[in-house]
């Protein structure tokens, strides 16, 4: 064990362990203020969003309204203002913050509360630098918790690297666990237990909710752990891969409270889930789909119309980075993109899809390959493919601004 992860292990130690269980916990903060002044849009940008001058690009929401329908269940009574300091307050501890990390096709979600340190999933082979870079930015230095939606590569990936750097205290799964992992939480000694449908978890200040697996029958994409996360406030959904009939069920549970804040969109944007029923249940007011160059053709313009068509604004990892939520106790949110800040739109999904049956219709024109975490693209039988090897037209790498290798020096 290296030092870090020693001085980790101790100050976990002065912490409150367990699971704590919120049954008989009351009061979750319903009912929060009203944010800052909106546009038409309902939503404000900062001054840096505004001169597109800084990096990470930030964008502050207030509470609900950007849809057209009205929101039930919620009310809308403003709190006061604010004092100065209150604010300074706020500003200084947010309730949470979560990162969804651009590591290419695949899940890493990092979820800080307080002291609590949270990894849901931990993105494909190849994405630990990414994963690992998002959690010192974030200002995390070891994970109390790991959940692993399910043990697909693209969820659990580089999970083994990080949690033997990390030493997770306890990880949460649904059914049986890869065996490499398996290792991984043996050698880092890490708790490790089966969560179900109906479970109540604590995360720092966030208060979360099993919604699925309620019994694991064999289909790992069926049976994700689904965890609906109340912070401020707001609910957020965080879905892993999960589809087929569960997704039904998720969606009945979620459709008791008022609509998600924000739905992690189930298995990167498959046709096969986020039906339309789902979407009438859920009501999201922001969908992020965690996406990378991939050959199943996600996220499907399907799932992307049925999003957009449902009112939520669609952003993804491929097109916006990394996107992170910090959200204060006042249930104000603000968003900061490593990418553009811009929703996917009407007109971006439908060139997206003529662009792809251009590519089609002429034979695909000029293959080349890319990786899914990398940012060049390179010949077929270049090195830098011995992780993966997505291949993909010429046209669509410098839509998606992949910079040719320096080593291969594929066709420009
Ligand atoms: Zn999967
Ligand atoms: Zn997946």
């Amino acid at each position: 064990m290296d030092e870090r992860a020693q001085i980790g292990r101790l100050r976990r130690v002065a912490r409150v362990l367990g699971l704590l269980p919120v049954v008989g916990v009351v009061a979750l903060s319903v009912g929060c203020g009203e944010g800052p002044p909106r546009d038409s849009e309902g939503r404000t940008q900062s001054a840096a969003a505004r001169t597109g001058s800084a990096k990470p690009q930030t964008v502050t929401t207030g509470t609900k309204a950007a849809k057209p329908t009205p929101s039930p269940a919620r009310s809308t009574k403003a709190k006061p203002a604010p004092s100065t300091t209150e604010r300074a307050a706020e500003s200084a501890s947010p309730a949470a913050l979560i990162v969804f990390v651009n590591v290419g096709q695949g899940d890493a979600i990092l979820l800080k509360s307080r002291s609590t340190e949270v990894l849901f999933d931990g993105g494909p082979g190849g994405a630990a630098g990414a994963v690992e870079a998002a959690m010192r930015k974030a200002g995390m230095r070891d994970l109390d918790y790991v959940v692993v939606s399910h043990m697909h590569s693209d969820h659990i990936g580089c999970t083994p690297t990080i949690v033997a750097r990390y030493h997770p205290e306890r990880a949460l799964i649904a059914g049986p666990c890869d065996r490499d992992l398996r290792r991984a939480f043996a050698s880092a000694r890490t708790q490790v237990r089966q969560v179900r449908r109906g479970a109540s978890l604590s995360f720092g200040s966030v208060k979360a909710r099993v919604l699925n697996p309620g019994a694991v029958l064999g289909d790992e994409n069926a049976d994700s752990v689904v965890l609906l996360l109340d912070v401020a406030g707001r609910r957020i959904l965080l879905t892993g891969d999960c589809t087929g009939p569960n997704e039904s069920v998720v969606a009945s549970i979620t459709a008791r409270g008022p609509p998600l804040y924000v739905l992690k969109v189930a298995h990167h944007g498959s046709r096969y889930a986020t039906s339309s029923s789902f979407l009438a249940e859920t009501d999201p007011r922001f969908a992020i789909i965690s996406v990378g160059p991939n050959p199943y053709g996600h996220p499907t313009p399907e799932t992307v119309s049925r999003l957009r068509h449902s009112g939520a604004r669609v952003y993804t990892t491929q097109r916006n980075g990394t996107i992170t939520l910090t959200i204060r106790p006042s249930g104000s949110v603000t968003w900061a993109f490593t990418k553009s800040h811009k929703p996917l739109s009407k007109v971006a999904t439908a060139a997206a899809k003529a662009d792809a049956a251009s590519t089609r219709g002429s034979g695909g024109g000029t293959t080349v390959y890319v990786t899914e975490s990398g940012e060049c693209y390179h010949r077929t039988d270049c090195g830098c493919l011995s992780h993966s090897r997505i291949p993909m037209s010429l046209a669509e790498t410098k839509a998606q601004g992949y910079r040719p290798c320096s080593v291969c020096d594929p066709p420009r």
